[in-house]
């Protein structure tokens, strides 16, 4: 009772300000770490941009959902785009761009004026104007990065790989070897780095961008990963020789959803929280009710990435000719324009086949779709997020990376069950030590309990 006590008094002043990248990606997760931290007993304010909170507000439950926590709240703050910007993968610099011109000076302000003061910030740490503004306020900062620790590690090596040569690279020399990344010389190539790594210049904006914003998380107080212990453990190893205060706490989805257990009411029908920033079309769940166990492929390419017509209607293709089902979340937006070859026509053969074993949706409750039993493989574009949710529910991955540390993680799939025979065991295995970490005394688990009691020491 006592120790309950003082935890709670200690909680009391302790308030965590969380600021994710303006991101489907980095608002799902940092928003499921902001529910742990909750659920925990901390006071917790999560700062959301404007443009974002309109969509989530509209399309998830998260008002229900953080309403059994008085001490929770929302924020906004402006991303600096005017509201007509698509905000994809193809205007990533431009988003860059605007939130250290505009939401810099903004969070600022609103540091200044936030009550209680935040007696710490976790930031997403690809956001560097935060910490230097924490730092500069003196609120301990915490970087938060939403991609792997392969992908932090291969990010952080930049410097070293343009010292060696090994960057910039030709198109001829995709295959080649990487010796650069230290823990990766077995298996890494050129081809697998992020892909602003293909850049042909070295000044190129963006691998500048990102190698920055990478180099410093160092000067953050620590450094939070979704990812676990298990999976990435020599990584780990090298990255903590950098960044020593590392806490690893993933997948958070299945840590958040086995923590809820204990704290009802449980959010959906499924037990599953949304934090969507579109709409779900939950009528998808009826379609994969009516198929057999492991019959349908699950198509998706996340928030970001834009495919040409030409890549739409090949893959299209592709998945009526498998003759196998397919659920496809064709996201609005996620087809841009054509290359300029002149994109195929859509066939009636392409027509016919999804009439008779096609499902296409917007948006779907993703966690919830991978959990069903009728999903048997996933057509994903390797996003991190994705790639922890098919891990944990055993789903084998079909990867078709498209952008930034996707490169990386689709290596790190293959790495794991590159034979097609040992795809199913291995997804299996790797789903056990992911339910392993998130359990009672798991890694995973233990490193969220010393993360909450760390912030809740920083505020007594
Ligand atoms: N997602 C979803 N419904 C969809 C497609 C994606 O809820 O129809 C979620 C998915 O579960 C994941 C996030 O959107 O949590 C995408 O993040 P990820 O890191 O995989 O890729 P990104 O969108 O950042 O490229």
């Amino acid at each position: 009772e006592n120790r309950d006590r003082d935890r709670d008094t200690n909680s009391a002043s302790s308030h965590v300000l969380i600021f994710p990248l303006p991101y489907q990606g980095h608002v799902n997760s940092m928003l499921k770490l902001a529910e742990l931290l909750s659920i925990a007993g901390l006071r917790v304010t999560f700062l959301n941009s404007d443009y974002n909170h309109h969509r989530l507000l509209s399309h998830s439950d998260v008002l229900t959902r953080f309403s059994r926590f008085p001490a929770f709240q929302f924020q906004t703050i402006s991303d600096g785009l005017p509201l007509d910007n698509p905000r994809s993968a193809h205007q990533l610099l431009q988003l860059f761009d605007s939130l250290n011109a505009t939401t810099k000076h903004l969070f600022r302000d609103r540091l200044l004026s936030l009550y209680p003061r935040p007696s710490s910030i976790i930031v997403d740490g690809a956001m560097t104007f935060a910490i230097d503004i924490a730092k500069e306020l003196g609120v301990p900062v915490f970087a938060f990065r939403t991609i792997s620790a392969c992908a932090f590690w291969a990010y952080f090596c930049i410097p070293r790989l343009l010292q060696s040569c090994e960057l910039p690279f030709n198109d001829e020399d995709m295959d080649k070897p990487i010796k650069s990344v230290p823990g990766m010389e077995t298996f890494l190539r050129r081809r697998d780095l992020p892909s602003f790594c293909r850049a042909k210049d070295r000044s190129d904006p963006i691998l500048q961008r990102v190698m920055t914003e990478t180099l410093n998380a160092p000067r953050a107080a620590a450094l939070i990963l979704n990812t676990l212990e298990d999976l990435e453990g020599p990584i780990l190893s090298q990255i903590r020789s950098h960044c020593p205060n590392l806490y690893t706490v993933g997948p958070l989805h299945a840590l958040l959803n086995s923590q809820s257990q204990d704290h009802p009411p449980t959010p959906t029908q499924s037990g599953i929280s949304s934090n969507s920033l579109w709409a779900e079309q939950r009528s998808c769940i009826n379609w994969l009710d009516s198929h057999p166990a492991k019959s349908v492929v699950y198509v998706s390419f996340g928030s970001l990435a834009v495919v040409t017509k030409e890549e739409m209607i090949e893959f299209w293709h592709g998945l009526v000719k498998s003759e196998k089902p397919f659920l496809w979340v064709v996201r609005p937006g996620l087809v841009g324009l054509d290359s300029g070859a002149g994109a195929a026509a859509v066939e009636e053969e392409l027509v016919e086949g999804t009439r008779e074993r096609g499902c296409l949706v917007e948006w779907v409750p993703q966690e919830e779709v991978l959990s069903h039993r009728a999903v048997g493989a996933f057509l994903t574009h390797s996003g991190w997020n994705s790639t922890l949710e098919s891990v944990f529910a055993r789903v084998p991955m079909i990867c078709w990376p498209y952008f930034a540390d996707q490169q990386m993680n689709s290596r790190e799939v293959m790495d794991e069950g590159a034979r097609r025979d040992e795809l199913r065991r291995r997804a299996d295995e790797v789903g056990e030590m992911a339910r392993t970490s998130v359990g009672d005394g798991g890694s995973s688990f233990s490193d969220l309990g010393r993360l909450v009691e760390d912030l809740r020491s920083i505020g007594s």
